[in-house]
């Protein structure tokens, strides 16, 4: 209706998977964190991880792979589990167990993507005005910064008797106050990782970050995202299906029992909410161009492909949603 977007680049995702985990005391060390880029996902998809030791023993796990990546058979929540294989991420949890599991897709468009913030009566912040700042793989600082400034411009516009209007000055403060500062430097991080990959981006994009961190300036301008993530997969006739491990139960879990452990509940007879526009599209469409990828990217394994007597049919398993989004977005 406000078409928010005019004039800004499409906003990129990634999608988010984490798993908290009860360790052995003995490997404890809480405040530490971990952060990793690529492995296991080679040059199929940009992504990382993060480890973070809480105190009680509990570590968050999580696993980030970016949603515009090409190959179709690409399996995020598999390259989660594979993740938890390698060898220095095996021995912190091996002893322990698995407490809790969730998916969120992240906002990662970054400066060039942020939307026009405001409507009359309402204004977009934080993730949902796509504020992370990706390097530092980190967006509450200025989710809170937004809601500070949201904040104060409706306290102005309701002590002048305002009502029902757009908040101004509240966009005006995100694009020339402190979160503009954390953000603009850092533009052009994702979008170079996205066209050259990790090892170009990590020089390429780390010199013109920390350029225009020391003098104001980024040398590389501001490079466009281009594509949506979804108009960035490509055909499954151009690429080999990927064969990954199966999950031993210990380290790795498959998707329905990881699921059971997000703790969301729907009940069997609500009506389905997730929609489709045209219900024909996933088998007439989808699967023999896409191999449809629903069944692999949504990390809860809410779309199945079944194989009946009257050929493929596409199922909704709405029950087990996390709410995550990838759908909406890929
Ligand atoms: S159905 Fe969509 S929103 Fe729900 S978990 Fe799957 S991908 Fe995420």
């Amino acid at each position: 209706k406000y078409d928010l977007s005019a004039g800004h680049e499409p906003q990129k995702f990634g999608l988010g998977m984490k798993e908290i985990w009860e360790i052995d005391p003995a490997k404890a060390k809480p405040g530490t964190v971990t952060h990793t880029m690529g492995w296991p996902l080679g040059k199929n998809a940009g992504g990382g991880s993060f480890i973070y030791h809480l105190g009680g023993n509990q570590v968050l796990v999580g696993f980030v792979v970016h949603l515009n990546y090409k190959n179709p058979y690409l399996y995020p929540y598999m390259e989660f589990q594979r993740f938890k294989h390698h060898p220095l991420v095996a021995e912190l949890l091996e002893g322990g167990k698995r407490v809790a599991y969730g998916a969120r897709a992240i906002s990662e468009g970054g400066w060039q993507s942020i939307p026009k913030l405001t409507v009359p009566g309402a204004a977009l912040l934080g993730c949902s005005a796509g504020l992370v700042n990706v390097p530092r793989i980190k967006g509450n600082h200025n989710a809170m910064l937004s809601g500070i400034a949201a904040a104060e411009a409706a306290a102005s516009a309701i002590a002048a008797g305002r009502a029902g209007d757009e908040l101004t000055d509240y966009e005006a403060e995100v694009r020339k106050g402190a979160i503009a500062r954390d953000l603009k430097p850092v533009r052009n991080v994702k979008p170079v990782w996205s066209k050259l990959g990790l090892w170009p981006s990590l020089a390429l994009g780390g010199l013109d970050m920390w350029v225009a961190n020391l003098t104001g300036w980024n040398p590389l301008g501001s490079w466009k995202h281009g594509k949506t993530d979804a108009q960035a997969t490509g055909k499954a006739a151009d690429f080999q299906p990927i064969d990954y491990p199966k999950p031993d139960g210990k380290l790795s879990f498959d998707r329905l029992t990881n699921v059971a452990f997000s703790f969301t509940n729907h009940e069997e007879s609500q009506p389905c909410h997730l929609k489709l526009k045209d219900p024909a599209i996933p088998i007439a469409v989808n699967l023999p161009l896409y191999a449809e990828p629903a069944q692999r990217y949504c990390p809860a394994g809410v779309y199945e492909v079944l194989e009946g007597p009257e050929g493929p049919k596409f199922q909704i398993n709405f029950q087990n949603c996390v709410h995550c989004k990838t759908c909406d977005i890929k």
